[in-house]
């Protein structure tokens, strides 16, 4: 049963007040939002299916996050896939680091208000978004005797699915879980953006002249200029810190080469500093020594960035 939210509560199909249902109990609709309008079964908050969607959303973005990679690397590359694709600090770190910066503050007899506003979380990000949430539950259901936070994206991922379920049936926390729903909603939304687009997004990497936690940059338009060649990444907090379009891509890619776990082989020869010859002939043969793990977006193999360094490590203590 599907019924719709008025002004004067809620209404069937047939338009027809829906307060009780066929044994006389009062009707109970799903909180997810008011275009929901399933019923609840008796120990229900949100319907199965609005919980489904948001376990979907959490599976999307978990795959996204592995492909930002790949996204990242390709020629021309959209740096916003870069960020998204680069590191990030988990939710127990970035709050001492708020502690910190705060207790600094108050030390000096500055405003802490503007400092607190500077730790927001980014919830566009996969690994601050998820970090986030699973620190909240993991704290409020009591779950970080053992773990604080979990370390990966998959991680988090694995430990938010598992505690839908209950939170969909836990009155007290099924605003909580509505609040999680909209937040993964717009993630992906926004990862698939990145994906999906040859647009650039509207929002770039943190300003890398910025101390941490860094403000996102924001495309300036030159509306002067129709073909973009002057448009310029400029930061939030400080108008003097701006980059031309290619400046951006490149410290975004290098930030990125840093980090990734697969790259491409010239990528791969820049980041191991071993000649791209070298990984090609790990590479090359019938049993090659370093085996690629999928193709990039322009078709170039990828390697595994861990194994290339054992590699490398093994023939510099034999040779
Ligand atoms: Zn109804
Ligand atoms: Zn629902
Ligand atoms: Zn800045």
């Amino acid at each position: 049963m599907t019924c719709i939210k008025t002004p004067d509560g809620w209404v069937n199909r047939n338009e027809e007040p829906c307060t009780t249902d066929q044994h006389g109990n009062p009707t109970r609709h799903c909180k997810r939002n008011n275009r929901c309008g399933r019923h609840l079964e008796p120990h229900d908050e949100m319907c199965p299916v609005c919980v489904g969607k948001i376990r979907t959303n959490l599976l999307a973005v978990e795959e996204l996050a592995a492909l930002m990679e790949a996204e990242a690397v390709v020629a021309g590359v959209n740096s916003e896939a870069a960020n998204l694709a680069g590191p990030w600090t988990n939710a127990v770190r970035w709050d001492w680091a708020r502690v910190n910066a705060v207790r600094a503050a108050w030390a000096k007899g500055a405003d802490v208000e503007p400092v607190r506003a500077d730790f927001a979380v980014d919830l566009l990000h996969p690994g601050t978004c998820l970090s986030y949430w699973e620190r909240l539950l993991r704290e409020d259901l009591e779950h970080d005797a053992v773990t604080l936070v979990s370390d990966t994206i998959s991680e988090s991922r694995r430990y938010l699915d598992w505690v839908l379920t209950d939170l969909a049936r836990d009155e007290d926390r099924v605003l909580v879980l509505v609040e999680l729903a909209g937040d993964i909603q717009r993630l992906r939304t926004h990862m698939e953006a990145v994906r999906h687009d040859s647009l650039i997004p509207e929002l770039g990497a943190p300003c890398p002249a910025c101390k941490e936690p860094a403000p996102r940059l924001k495309l300036d338009h030159d509306r002067a200029d129709v073909t973009g060649a002057s448009d310029q990444w400029v930061c939030s907090r400080d108008h003097n810190h701006r980059w031309i379009k290619a400046e951006y891509r490149h410290w975004v890619g290098t930030a990125y080469v840093q980090h990734a776990t697969h790259l491409p082989s010239r990528e791969l020869a820049d980041r191991i500093r071993v000649p791209e010859s070298t990984i090609r002939r790990w590479a090359s043969g019938s049993t090659p020594l370093l085996r690629s793990r999928g193709r990039h977006t322009d078709g170039r193999k990828l390697y595994d960035v861990g194994q290339a360094i054992e590699l490398r490590d093994a023939v510099s203590v034999s040779g």
